[in-house]
């Protein structure tokens, strides 16, 4: 059995006297996985804080995740929206096994009307979540946050997807996990690439997700990598923001 099916046969078997005392509380429910003897691969509370910080000085409206796992992020950034009616998380999860296991785990932390998981290839699931966006708000301009945080070798081809798809745009913030443990170097390079650099690759480089995925070489990205030292071992996020077309 997987460990993370063992962590759902431990929560939800959990006694009623502990789930009352977690219900609805997204920290209490995030302790749970904290404290739980096994590591998972989620963003855990050091890399998280840094993340939750940049989420509180953008208050975002639509906000979406690669990689939704057991719904720690979600819980942990969603609860940042928990208060704003017009707010929304969406997370895409390749995995129906995790999606389930991330939904018990959302719906715990009271969070399941703020967000909403996309099972599937986020590639293959991504254009359809486009057209609802699109057909739903008429004035829809692009997604305020995303966070990056599935198979590293993804990162890339998932972002000439966002991009071809128009659903980053300026004001757009984008936040990438795991840059220096495993490491996502081509994500780096390719989001610091200058209009040419980039245009001379989307070009030349054809994308594993689809060939229709070019990208847009016109996106200027403002980008830094930030260190977060753990306990246990040296990562850094890496936070971008849209900030214009390249016009000239
Ligand atoms: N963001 C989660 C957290 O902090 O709690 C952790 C995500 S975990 C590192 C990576 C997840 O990405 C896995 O659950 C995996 O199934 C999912 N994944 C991998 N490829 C994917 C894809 N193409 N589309 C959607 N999800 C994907």
């Amino acid at each position: 059995m997987s460990k993370e099916t063992e962590f759902y046969n431990y929560i939800t078997t959990l006694p009623e006297t502990t789930l009352s005392q977690v219900r609805g509380k997204p920290h209490e429910v995030l302790k749970l996985i904290d404290e739980y003897p096994q590591n998972f691969m989620n963003i855990g509370p050091h890399k998280g804080t840094q993340i939750v910080t940049r989420i509180k000085e953008k208050a975002p409206k639509t906000m979406i995740e690669l990689g939704g796992y057991l719904g720690y992020s979600a819980v942990l950034f969603a609860n940042e929206i928990a208060d704003d009616p017009d707010a929304k998380y969406y997370s895409f999860e390749l995995n129906p096994e995790f999606a389930k296991i991330a939904t018990y785990v959302i719906d715990l932390a009271g969070l399941l009307d703020k967000v909403e998981i996309i099972v599937g290839r986020a590639s293959y699931t991504l254009p359809a979540f486009r057209q609802r966006l699109f057909s739903e708000n008429k004035h829809y301009t692009g997604l305020d946050f995303i966070f990056i945080d599935h198979w590293k070798d993804l990162y890339v081809p998932d972002l000439r997807v966002l991009e071809s798809l128009n659903l980053i745009a300026p004001g757009t913030l984008i936040v990438a996990d795991n840059i220096i443990t495993p490491g996502a170097p081509e994500y780096v390079v390719y989001v610091n690439f200058s209009p040419d650099e980039k245009k001379l690759y989307n070009e030349t480089t054809k994308n594993p997700e689809g060939k229709e995925f070019i990208g847009r070489w016109n996106i200027l990205y403002d980008t830094k990598t930030i260190e977060v030292a753990t306990a246990n071992h040296k990562d850094a996020i890496e936070v971008t923001k849209c900030v214009d077309y390249f016009s000239g």
